[in-house]
């Protein structure tokens, strides 16, 4: 029998976060007392006033199909965030919600790549970029980076990745998986290379609100000339703890770009679940007390992790600005012990120590790990225990 598959299905890897967190689930359904530090997902639970917002929406009787881009409402309470944090105005049809950002971008994907369109992603990138771009029949072209900029490119690699095939580039700042911003240098030297090449910015600022040390976020769409070609992309995910309830958003001056996105989505999915829109309006349009609890949660957590790894002799990572992620160098202990790289030393934390971490391979790095902070001091100071044991025995 012929394959059953498409080329671009066979070729598609699974998302490796989602299969550690699958995997982690599967141990600890044996009773296996694993520690899980991969998960990027706040394990708080959902506010109750957004909870409550979601419940009251089906007692009304809410359970019928919405506009396939999104409610109304929801479309002005994410415009009205826009312009209230960051001053950047734009319309209820320059909004187009999908369910979760990630489908967001797998809308903007579709719609913005021919075949063998070249999108230039930053490594390390997070894991679902080049999939994507490769699944709408575009080439991701991976520009390195060193820890020694920390993870900041130089513009001159950027302007030397470009091709007369080059659509677009992704960032996503602070970033999945190191946690790093970018210098407000290099996004301005980016802004000019992106205007004198004409290319498309799609900007995943879906952790803009967990940004530490008192820093402002700067969206890159309100960069001198950027509006008119960025397509932002944020959600409710990280910054509500909604990532089940799965609305994500886009925000583009492009109205072709806010009518192929939604007509991909009227053809595929058609609107997010009305219940969780309810809920997201809530989220963005209710008191935002709760944004900064859960920020300054993740911030100690932040501390207290980068401590312990800082502890462990043969580790070293660059603390994070934001997000809730650790990018862990873990390049000491490649080649001891039979262990290759990033996927061997997880599979190791995991199968001998019970610690659940994402390999840096997926991210474009097989010299580090992720650790995800997004769990408790108590958690995080057991995991680093046995890491620390894990290293001393390798
Ligand atoms: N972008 C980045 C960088 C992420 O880490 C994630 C993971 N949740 C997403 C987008 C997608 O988030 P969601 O689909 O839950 O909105
Ligand atoms: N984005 C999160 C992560 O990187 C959640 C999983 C996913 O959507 O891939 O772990």
């Amino acid at each position: 029998m012929k394959s059953v598959l498409s080329e671009r299905a066979a070729q598609l890897k699974p998302s490796a976060t989602l299969a550690i967190s699958a995997k982690e689930k599967e141990l600890k359904s044996q009773g296996i007392d694993v520690i899980g530090f991969g998960a990027g997902e706040p394990d708080f639970p959902t506010p109750p006033r957004i909870r409550e917002a979601g419940k009251n929406s089906l007692d009304r009787g809410d359970t019928f199909y919405t506009p396939v881009g999104g409610t109304l409402e929801l479309r002005k309470a994410v415009v009205r965030r826009f312009s209230e944090d960051y001053g950047l105005e734009y319309k209820p049809e320059n909004v187009v919600v999908s369910c979760g950002a990630k489908h967001s971008l797998y809308n903007i994907f579709q719609a913005i790549i021919s075949q063998g369109d070249e999108v230039i992603c930053i490594a390390p990138y997070w894991v679902s970029y080049p999939e994507m771009v490769a699944l709408a029949g575009g080439k991701p072209v991976i520009v390195q980076t060193s820890e020694k900029r920390m993870f900041e490119p130089e513009i001159e690699a950027i302007a030397s990745s470009m091709t007369s095939s080059t659509k677009a580039i992704i960032l996503n700042y602070p970033s999945n998986p190191s946690g790093l911003m970018y210098s407000e240098k290099f996004l301005n030297e980016l802004a000019s290379l992106v205007s004198k090449k004409d290319l498309l910015v799609i900007s995943d600022e879906i952790y803009d609100k967990l940004l530490f040390d008192g820093k402002k976020y700067t969206p890159f769409a309100t960069l001198p000339g950027m509006k008119s070609r960025t397509i932002t992309v944020n959600g409710v995910s990280k910054t509500y703890a909604m990532t089940g309830l799965r609305i994500g958003y886009l925000a583009t001056d492009s109205m072709e770009v806010v009518k192929a996105t939604t007509n991909i989505q009227s053809q595929s999915t058609s609107n997010p679940s009305n219940t969780a829109q309810a809920a997201a309006v809530e989220a963005l349009s209710g008191p935002q007390g709760e944004v900064s609890e859960m920020r300054a949660i993740f911030e100690r957590r932040r501390e207290l992790i980068i401590d312990l790894i800082n502890q462990i002799p043969g580790l070293s990572v660059i603390k994070p600005d934001g997000a809730f992620y650790a990018f862990v160098n873990i390049s000491n202990f490649v080649g001891k012990s039979g262990v290759s790289g990033s996927v061997d030393f997880a599979q190791y934390l995991l199968e001998k120590h019970h610690v659940a971490c994402v390999p840096g391979t997926p991210f474009g790095s097989d010299d580090h790990i992720r650790l995800s902070f997004a769990t408790n001091e108590q958690i995080i100071s057991e995991g680093m225990r046995r890491i620390k044991t894990a290293c001393s025995e390798l």
